[in-house]
């Protein structure tokens, strides 16, 4: 009775009789399906760039060398270019934490070392922005795990609330322990998110608002990163946000993985 079935039916001759094999493709239809959204997706983002570029290129062989185009032209190409190695570099990384063992490496990790830098290169890049930071780090809290996949997870939240933050805001990242568990949380006071695209926003290339997404250069893959490098580390992303009043991206790593620095 099912209808969400997709089945394939061949019929040979069996010396006198005829046989019919039924297979069940369903699951081979859907990565077929998956698969080929992927390659579509990749295109458009790498092509959309490229065209950008070509318009520009065109452009300059038209133009008699006025140095205010060639201003303006130099800029739009080196943020296309910058585009597209953003995408390329998120796709390596996905494509390495999917392909990586489901047990992930178990290195020791300093996670308060990785905040210090992150915070540094926040408040860089927000430099020219009108936020104001607030980083709570339990300084004895280290975890075991894949150094890359953490580092791509924190990262991608803390740029994330940066780059969609509304000015003047206010962003906190934390990292405490909780039950001997450790909890990662980045709170936003930026535009929030409505419900209908939260249990969306892990899949690859999805992104809310395309155009403000495009503006900032984000492709739709960074929660897609976090998601999978959590699921390595058996966490999960949680997503509370409220339209209008901001989000808070946060996660659990289980007691096992954790290392408490103070207690050696
Ligand atoms: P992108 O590269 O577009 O930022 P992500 O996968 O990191 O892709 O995020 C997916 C979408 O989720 C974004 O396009 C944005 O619409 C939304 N989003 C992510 N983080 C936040 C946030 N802190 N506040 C509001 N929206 C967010």
């Amino acid at each position: 009775n099912r209808t969400d079935l997709t089945l394939e039916c061949r019929v040979m001759p069996y010396g006198t009789q005829f046989l019919m094999i039924v297979r069940d493709v369903t699951q081979q239809r859907k990565l077929e399906k998956m698969r080929k959204h992927f390659i579509s997706n990749v295109s458009h983002e790498l092509r959309t760039p490229l065209t950008v570029l070509r318009g520009y290129l065109e452009m300059l062989d038209d133009e008699l060398p006025d140095p205010a185009i060639w201003i303006r032209a130099h800029q739009m190409m080196s943020e296309q270019a910058i585009r597209m190695d953003n995408l390329v570099n998120q796709l390596l990384v996905l494509a390495r934490i999917e392909a990586a063992p489901v047990i992930s490496a178990q290195e020791e990790i300093d996670v308060p070392k990785l905040m210090d830098i992150l915070e540094h290169e926040v408040r860089q890049l927000a430099s020219n922005k009108e936020l104001t930071f607030c980083f709570k780090v339990d300084e004895c809290l280290w975890m075991r795990g894949s150094i890359e996949q953490m580092r791509s997870a924190f990262t991608n939240l803390v740029h994330n609330a940066v780059k969609y933050c509304n000015q003047p805001g206010h962003i906190e990242v934390s990292w405490q322990c909780d039950s001997q568990c450790g909890r990662f949380a980045v709170t936003d006071s930026g535009p929030g998110i409505l419900p209908k695209h939260l249990l969306r926003l892990t899949e690859r290339f999805y992104r809310v608002d395309k155009d403000r997404s495009r503006d900032t250069g984000g492709a739709g893959l960074g929660l897609s990163i976090v998601k999978h490098a959590l699921q390595h580390h058996r966490s999960e992303l949680s997503i509370d946000s409220e339209f209008g009043k901001g989000s808070c991206f946060s996660f659990i790593i289980p007691d096992d993985l954790m290392l408490h620095k103070d207690h050696e």
